[in-house]
């Protein structure tokens, strides 16, 4: 991977960073961007690090997640130069109001915007903290021990615990390089796995009780009534879409969570060949081959059904094997 030595003068040119990663942040998002403010400051720059949403309690474990701020009140965004990581455009990291003075994007998603005055995307990373690394790297900086369990952290989050198709023995090199300079893999697993509160495991529990499968596709449900009965809120549905792919047969797992009045967000998952970033960019969503998302303006069932008739539609195209 070649940091682009463009990102690298403006990075050293530079003294004021805007650290932005998309909405509903998690642990690629959260460790990249924690990761590079703490490389940035240890050269005496000056960085804000920004969501719109709040860091999601799992993701609280990883040393300065604190650094994280969800308003910009008192922040000055336009004297500052922006980076985004892990997103492409100022309306995923939810900053499309904001200017800024230069910006900088940093991601690894396959479908593109066309944002930011230097651009680094690499839909071969397994992560963003994978390109993160490289990028401190290269500028010459130690990966100190906080820095190692964030990145450590985002690689781990977007490769499953090492476990999908993006694994190589490249991500497990740089893996084992983390470990080395401070990471706990067993730690960090349990942290991230291991630490549900009883009230989200009740979520999981109805969510995969409203399970229908449909022409291969695995459909499972929250509404706002089911955050209501078990005390939840929509940051607690994180990785329950990936529950569904676990049955042999499933193409594609689809998981609807109600964000409004007819209104919702679709996570998808798929098997290895199949390509859910290019079903849900025609939604105007995104993301990666077998993970992706979009929003939809809809009753439940049209919802449903819209994705079902494109999803077979998708298949006779590209006569993908069911
Ligand atoms: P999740 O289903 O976990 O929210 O997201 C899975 C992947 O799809 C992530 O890489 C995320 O960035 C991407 N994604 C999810 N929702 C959207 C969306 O509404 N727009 C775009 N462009 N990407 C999305
Ligand atoms: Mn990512």
């Amino acid at each position: 991977m070649k940091v682009p030595r463009k990102l690298l003068s403006f990075l050293k040119e530079k003294d004021n960073f805007f650290i932005a990663t998309h909405v509903n942040p998690e642990g690629d998002a959260i460790g990249s961007a924690v990761a590079l403010s703490m490389a940035l400051e240890s050269q005496g720059k000056k960085t804000v690090v920004y969501d719109r949403d709040i860091v999601p309690e799992v993701c609280r474990f990883l040393p300065g997640h604190e650094r994280f701020k969800n308003s910009t009140l008192d922040l000055q965004p336009s004297a500052f130069n922006l980076i985004l990581l892990d997103c492409n455009s100022l309306e995923r990291a939810g900053v499309e109001r904001l200017s800024f003075k230069y910006s900088a994007v940093i991601d690894h998603h396959e479908t593109e915007e066309n944002f930011g005055d230097i651009r680094w995307v690499e839909p071969e990373a397994a992560a963003t903290g994978m390109m993160i690394f490289y990028l401190i790297k290269e500028i010459g900086l130690k990966i100190t021990r906080d820095i190692a369990i964030n990145l450590y952290s985002a690689i781990a989050v977007d490769t499953g615990t090492f476990r999908y198709s993006n694994t190589t023995a490249e991500v497990l090199r740089v893996g084992a390089e983390l470990i080395e300079a401070g990471a706990n893999p067993a730690y960090i697993s349990n942290h991230f796995y291991e630490t549900w509160a009883k009230e989200r495991f009740a979520l999981l529990i109805m969510a995969l009780n409203t399970l229908e499968i449909r022409d291969g596709i695995a459909i499972t449900v929250v509404t706002k009534g089911m955050y209501k009965k078990t005390g939840t809120g929509s940051e607690d549905t994180e990785n329950f879409s990936n529950f569904p792919r676990m049955m042999k047969d499933i193409k594609i797992s689809a998981f609807f969570r109600e964000i409004g009045n007819n209104y919702w967000k679709v996570s998808l998952r798929s098997r290895r060949d199949i390509n859910v970033a290019r079903i849900a960019a025609l939604f105007e969503g995104g993301g990666h081959r077998n993970a992706s998302g979009y929003k939809v303006k809809a009753s439940l069932e049209s919802a449903k059904e819209s994705l079902i008739k494109v999803v077979k539609s998708e298949h006779r195209k590209f006569s993908h094997k069911p």
